[in-house]
């Protein structure tokens, strides 16, 4: 059974390293012209949201989850179904 709390700790961490990376582009290349760099961060960054929103469901009635925060559900809260 997919966790749907794990995946959300997974988009969470993709979209800081995203930012991180990014940022870190922002830093060492500055801004003046897009580094590819700081395109990687933003797609990684995006990629996490959009990895968020497919996975982050109740495995048991395929609900979307709340999206925010890092406090873990422990029900559904749809069908009250109880997450591991
Ligand atoms: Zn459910």
């Amino acid at each position: 059974m997919r966790n749907p709390n794990v995946c959300r700790y997974v988009m969470l961490g993709l979209i800081i390293i995203g930012l991180i990376v990014a940022g870190l582009s922002a830093i060492v290349y500055g801004v003046d012209k897009m580094h590819p760099l700081f395109v990687v961060g933003v797609v990684i960054a995006f990629g996490g949201i959009i990895f968020g929103i497919v996975t982050i469901r109740c495995p048991f009635c395929h609900r979307q989850l709340h999206l925010k925060g890092i406090v873990p559900d422990s029900n559904c809260p749809y069908c009250g179904s109880k997450f591991e």
